[in-house]
Order: structure tokens, then C-alpha cells, then sequence
């Protein structure tokens, strides 16, 4: 499958080699901690996938910290009909409460917060917001996606990828169901 997503995905696979190393999503939140609720703090977002622009602001709030994030991110993909690996832009925002878990004035742990699902700031008053980036960039990826609106697909008989080459097969319109198995047996067979 190598060779195939370079095809279509070339410029977006390479951009990955030039991110920076390091956390840029992860900020330390131990000064606002300490700070009036209301108190904000405002970050540019460096590129860490599969975000590649995009800002926070952090804003105090009663029990915890208050992110909003705008972002536009690159989705990985795979075509519903060639089956290529690609990857698509798309934006995210979204504002989530991070819980305190520990009370930074009195040095104490917080109570649980009701929702167990909530996001929380880390024992060390950090907020990683990757899980939150990675949850909201699936409810907006595209559930088909295409490598390219006119994506011919594969041959359902043969198997061909047809933006590739030509096949001797007749064809009726290509049902992506059968693009599916055909792939799966392609990566089977190797
Ligand atoms: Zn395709
Ligand atoms: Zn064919």
C-alpha cells in the first residue's frame, strides 16, 4: 500500500517529516491556578498532529480552566473507493472545562467531578488537549472520504486502480462495498 499513498497524499505525508518534537499541546496551568476566576491566557498553536495552525485561549474558571481552541488540522484518510491513504484539511473548535483535581491555594485535592468522562487538568497542572483535538477532529471527518471527487476506484472485478490503469473488464457503477473486499484481498495477497 506504500507506493499508493504517495500517489495521492504525497504533500500531506511529507509535511509530517518537518513537524517540530515536543508537546505544543500541552500547557502548564499552574500560574492561572492562581489567578481570579476570569483570568485568561492566549497561545498560538505549533504544529503537532494532526493540528498544523490554530490557537487556545485558557480562561480561569471556578473549577478549573476553560479551553477554547480553534484549529485547522490535517485528517488521515483512506478513500472509500480506491482505498488510497490521503490526508484532508478540516477545521475543529471547541470549548471544553478542564477539572482542577488539586487546589493549588490551599494545597488540596479537589472533589471528584460529577461527570467521570470530564477532562481534567494532570496532578502536575498541565492540560493536554490531544485527546480532546483527537475526539473532535473524528466528528468531523468526513465518513466517506475521497482522495478526489471524481475517484474512479478500483475495478470491481479485477481490482485495478483505475486512476492508475485500464482493464479489459466490463463494468457497470462501482459499488464501494465490493472496492472494500477487493482491497481487503489485494493487501491479503500482498
Ligand atoms: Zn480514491
Ligand atoms: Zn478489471
Amino acid at each position: 500500500m506504500a507506493r499508493r499513498a504517495m500517489r495521492a497524499g504525497a504533500d500531506a505525508i511529507n509535511w509530517r517529516n518537518h513537524l517540530p518534537t515536543g508537546t505544543p499541546m500541552l500547557f502548564n496551568v499552574a500560574q492561572l491556578l492562581r489567578q481570579e476566576v476570569g483570568a485568561s491566557r492566549r497561545y498560538e498553536l505549533e504544529a503537532e498532529e494532526p493540528v498544523h495552525a490554530g490557537h487556545v485561549e485558557l480562561i480561569r474558571m471556578p473549577d478549573g480552566v476553560l479551553v477554547r481552541c480553534e484549529a485547522d488540522v490535517l485528517l488521515e484518510a483512506q478513500c472509500s473507493r480506491c482505498l488510497a491513504a490521503f490526508a484532508y484539511p478540516a477545521h475543529i473548535s471547541f470549548e471544553e472545562v478542564y477539572v482542577q483535581q488539586v487546589d493549588l491555594v490551599h494545597g488540596h485535592r479537589m472533589p471528584e467531578p460529577d461527570d467521570p468522562e470530564s477532562f481534567r487538568i494532570g496532578m502536575d497542572n498541565t492540560i493536554d488537549i490531544r485527546e480532546a483535538v483527537r475526539q473532535y477532529s473524528e466528528t468531523v471527518a468526513d465518513m466517506r472520504p475521497l482522495c478526489r471527487p471524481d475517484c474512479p476506484g478500483l475495478c470491481p472485478t479485477c481490482g485495478t486502480d483505475l486512476s492508475i490503469a485500464h482493464c479489459q473488464c466490463e463494468r457497470g457503477p462501482i459499488d464501494p462495498r465490493w472496492a472494500a473486499l477487493i482491497g481487503l484481498k489485494r493487501m491479503t495477497n500482498g
